[in-house]
């Protein structure tokens, strides 16, 4: 599987990447992820730094997480989430039309994804009053916007100026006109790569066919908050050591607490049979 944008890499695109094998101890560090970061996409980049194994040939680090784009990192997030998830999810949304609850299946991971386009990261501009270029965002553009945290419209002007400055252009932010903006959004549309983030249902109640967003991050919580449970179990039965639970693959790590749960279930079918044996 490759990258739907890419690094940069000697002036060609690299799309290559590759997780580290998932075990205790990254689950445990994607549990406690939000506990430092000051936001979302401040944990984004910490997950993504503890999972990754590399990038384009490159070890990871932090850095060359932030400098991925920010259509890369939602869709390594959504890959970590089946990697970790794969099975069919269910999930219920109210409908936009007749408000009635709507069910349906969701595969982690099955989103259709959008390929970065010509140009990417970085591609020329003719704006009204001057040639430029703009790259898209990165992931050092989504913390440094979420550390902002001021409205919407100050937010935007922002994040254009860091877009369109680096590495020659010092535009007035303030003399884009409108045509320019859409301009930029067009270009960037083109540009970026971008995973889907909404599923398109039709209502089983009123028929209404609509877009429902999925909640990317959600899993986060919901798929590694049974951590120190299942360490606890481990070791009361087996009596190893946290380091060496954590240590093992998330299969094996669950294969284990299969195998407990069945001689538990084994033991308490015998301790009835015996009781009800000896009425
Ligand atoms: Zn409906």
């Amino acid at each position: 599987m490759e990258l739907p944008g890419g690094l940069l890499v000697d002036n060609q695109i690299r799309r290559d990447f590759s997780f580290k094998p998932m075990t205790g101890f990254i689950e445990r560090a994607i549990a406690e992820s939000g506990l430092e970061a000051s936001g979302l996409p401040q944990q984004v980049t910490s997950i993504l730094t503890t999972s990754l194994n590399k990038v384009a040939g490159l070890a990871v680090n932090r850095e060359l997480v932030l400098s991925l784009s920010s259509g890369d990192r939602l869709f390594l997030m959504l890959q970590l989430e089946a990697s970790i998830k794969p099975e069919i999810k269910w999930m219920t949304a109210s409908c936009q039309h007749c408000k009635e609850l709507i069910q349906f299946q969701y595969k982690p991971g099955s989103m259709p994804v959008k390929l970065a386009g010509e140009n990417f990261p970085r591609g020329p501009l003719s704006l009204s009053f001057a040639d430029v270029s703009i790259r898209v965002p990165n992931g050092s553009d989504e913390e440094y916007i979420a550390q902002m945290g001021t409205q919407a419209s100050s937010t935007m002007e922002h994040l254009l100026a860091r877009l369109l400055n680096e590495p020659d252009f010092s535009a007035d932010i303030h003399s884009l006109t409108n045509q320019d903006k859409e301009l930029i959004d067009n270009t960037l549309d083109l540009m970026a790569a971008q995973p889907g983030e909404s599923v398109s249902i039709s209502c089983p109640f009123c028929s209404h066919q609509q877009q429902i967003f999925i909640d990317n991050y959600a899993w986060i919580n919901t798929e590694t908050d049974n951590i120190d449970e299942e360490v606890h179990t481990l070791a009361s039965q087996y009596h190893w050591s946290e380091n060496d639970i954590l240590s093992l693959s998330r299969n094996r790590r669950k294969c284990y607490l299969q195998l407990i749960e069945k001689s538990q279930n084994t033991s308490q079918t015998e301790n009835k049979f015996q009781s009800s044996g000896s009425l």
